[in-house]
């Protein structure tokens, strides 16, 4: 990374300085050459002006303002006359010696003579002379040094390489350190998931600043904590199950090795002992199948088949099954569903999940009591509640019902037959429908059960 970072500081520096020194070397060639063209004009004017060239009397004033202008521009001037003969030249070498240099013959021709030859460091220009005629008659050659500008932009672009290489090299330390700040904590994170995924589920990723790296870590911690919840409570259920099907089972062995020891038992006890181990494989058969239904209810790929269902229908229909369970207990069972409310639900699941609420209304309803089931509605939902005169739920245990094998009393549910999974099931069913439910009780003066149901079922997806 810092050598990566290191580039792409540095990549980037040294065009700038590139393009940079190339401007520059424009902006003063430019301005060199306008500048020793329009020298090159002045002198050709002031020869025009004062007949430097067709009076011989003025020529030792004419080469004193040439070397006074050389001097000032720090440039060699040359004086040529149309047949490019040079009539005057500050360095002298070349009086009198025939010249013919390209910018001097474009003057000559009217256009502007001015060239930088980079192989010399030179700059080259030349204006022309003309007579009172109009005729050009001669030409001004400045010949000056570029090299001086060159050593100028040499030393400029030396400099800003050497600063490009330090700026990229402290840029570079600046990232690596800020990356390293940045890194240590994801490799920390990254260690902490790897002891996760390996089972470790009690780690926690260390959330330090509010930055992103910590909301990832708190998220990551939180699915942690989700995850070993549903650890713990997966656990918790297995040895749940293996306890309920347990105790059964013990029974059974106690009962059938009751029978094998005896060699001669009446008959009566035989069948005695056999109804036992009947109920209790019974009770077995039970906790299986309610297992099975909240599998099913849990397993999200499970099919969830919603049908428009008439909610009233499907209470008569649970109310004529449970009927003689009530009856024998002389509970007084109500409906009190003035209304019909159709929704969509997946009507197997659902009719369980009513069913159990209204079973235990009655299993835990003494005889005499009243047992009443309602339906209503608002334009979003539907309510079913069913309520009881029974022995009621304590507010510390209201909270645990709904949790798989809870049983509130357990001699006495094991005498009611329950399994402790009804309401777990109840609870799931209602969920999987995109409903709630809730409790309502004081120990010893009856429960309320309310169900809530959305009318039309949100589909994932849609
Ligand atoms: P069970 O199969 O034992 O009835 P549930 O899951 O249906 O199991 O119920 C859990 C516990 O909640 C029951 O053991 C019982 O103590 C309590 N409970 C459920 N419904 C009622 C009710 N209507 N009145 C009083 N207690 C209830």
């Amino acid at each position: 990374m810092f050598f990566l970072y290191f580039i792409i500081c540095l990549v980037p520096l040294f065009i700038f300085s590139f393009t940079m020194n190339n401007i520059l070397a424009g902006y003063f060639e430019s301005r060199n050459t306008q500048n020793m063209l329009y020298q090159a004009n002045k002198i050709a004017g002031t020869i025009q002006k004062n007949n430097y060239l067709t009076d011989p009397e003025l020529s030792a004033k004419f080469l004193n303002d040439i070397d006074e202008k050389s001097t000032e521009l720090s440039a060699r001037i040359l004086v040529l006359d149309k047949n490019c003969t040079v009539i005057a030249d500050s360095n002298r070498s070349e009086t009198y010696k025939i010249l013919i240099v390209p910018e001097v013959m474009d003057a000559l021709k009217g256009s502007a003579g001015a060239n930088l030859r980079k192989s010399e460091g030179k700059i080259y220009t030349a204006a022309y002379i003309e007579n009172e005629y109009g005729d050009r008659t001669g030409a001004v050659l400045i010949v000056s040094s570029f090299a001086e500008v060159y050593e100028l932009l040499g030393t400029i672009s030396h400099d800003w390489l050497l600063l490009t290489f330090f700026l990229s090299v402290i840029a570079s330390v600046i990232v690596y350190i800020s990356t390293g700040h940045m890194l240590t904590p994801l490799t920390l994170l990254v260690e902490t998931i790897k002891k996760i995924t390996d089972g470790n589920l009690s780690e926690r990723c260390s959330v330090k600043g509010k930055n992103e790296i910590s909301v990832l870590a708190g998220a990551i911690n939180d699915m942690t904590e989700k995850l070993e919840s549903e650890d713990t409570s997966r656990s918790e259920f297995v040895s749940n199950v293996s306890h309920e099907l347990k105790t059964p089972l013990s029974s059974i062995k106690v009962l059938s090795e009751s029978i094998l020891l005896q060699n001669t038992a009446p008959e009566e006890m035989y069948k005695e002992f056999l109804q036992d181990i009947n109920s209790e494989i019974d009770r077995m058969t039970n906790i299986i199948n309610d297992l099975l239904s909240l599998v099913k209810l849990d397993n999200r790929d499970a099919g969830f088949n919603p049908t428009d269902t008439s909610l009233r229908k499907m209470l008569i229909s649970i109310m004529k099954t449970l009927y003689p369970l009530a009856n024998d207990k002389d509970i007084e069972f109500i409906l009190d569903a003035e209304k019909d409310v159709e929704i969509e639900a997946d009507e197997t699941k659902l009719y369980l999940a009513i069913s159990n609420l209204i079973d235990n209304a009655i299993k835990y309803t003494p005889e005499g009591g009243v047992v009443k089931v309602g339906l209503d509605s608002d334009h979003q939902n539907a309510y079913i509640s069913v309520s009881d005169t029974g022995i009621g739920i304590s507010e510390e245990e209201q909270s645990k019902i709904f949790n798989r094998f809870y049983r509130v009393d357990k001699t006495r549910d094991r005498e009611t037959g329950g399994t402790g999974l009804g309401l777990a099931i109840t609870h799931a069913a209602v969920l999987r429908h995109g409903g709630s439910i809730k409790v309502l009780s004081k120990e010893g003066s009856g429960a309320t059960f309310t169900v809530r149901l959305p009318l039309k079922q949100v589909r994932e997806g849609a």
